[in-house]
């Protein structure tokens, strides 16, 4: 794609904002700003990367690294693949339903305790009896009575916590 000045009118259309360049043109139901280019409407951060940085591969999609909607600055797009974003996404928690996430936590906390309760670890924590006495009182071995003493069990479980709380929000 040829400049022709193109670039230099997309922005006279924009404002500074911050470290972004705000998009002042009209929008895509979507949200996404838009521009009639050639007598055609496309999509602004897809004429503006391809100015600035390149082709596009067929599938790529343009990816906002700075998270603000309006923004057109070259410097904040990356193209990734389809699968790319939805890694990304998954990875940010945008995926988690929450049914997805109890499952998780319940695995979590299956993986960590499988005899036990949260209540009987609040239990094995809070005594004073040793290892072996509370391995056998509660039917598991000792290092996972070493586990729920020095925390890692504990901590999973924390972690399988969040996830849901993360997913319910
Ligand atoms: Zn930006």
């Amino acid at each position: 794609m040829s400049d022709d000045g193109l670039y230099a009118r997309l922005m006279a259309r924009c404002e500074e904002c911050g470290d972004c360049i705000l998009w002042r043109g009209s929008y895509t139901a979507n949200g996404h700003p838009q521009v009639r280019v050639l007598g055609k409407v496309q999509l602004v951060r897809r004429v503006v990367y391809q100015l600035k940085r390149g082709p596009i591969q067929p599938g790529r999609v343009i990816v906002l690294k700075c998270g603000e909607r309006g923004c057109v600055k070259y410097e904040h797009m990356a193209q990734y693949t389809i699968k790319q974003v939805a890694q990304k996404a998954a990875k940010a928690g945008a995926f988690s339903r929450p049914d997805r996430c109890a499952k998780i936590a319940r695995g979590c906390q299956r993986s960590v305790n499988a005899k036990l309760t949260q209540e009987q670890a609040a239990e094995i924590r809070g005594s004073a009896e040793t290892q072996r006495a509370l391995a056998a009182k509660y039917g598991v071995n000792k290092s996972m009575i070493a586990r729920i003493k020095n925390g890692t069990a504990w901590r999973q479980m924390a972690v399988g916590a969040s996830v849901f709380t993360l997913g319910t929000l």
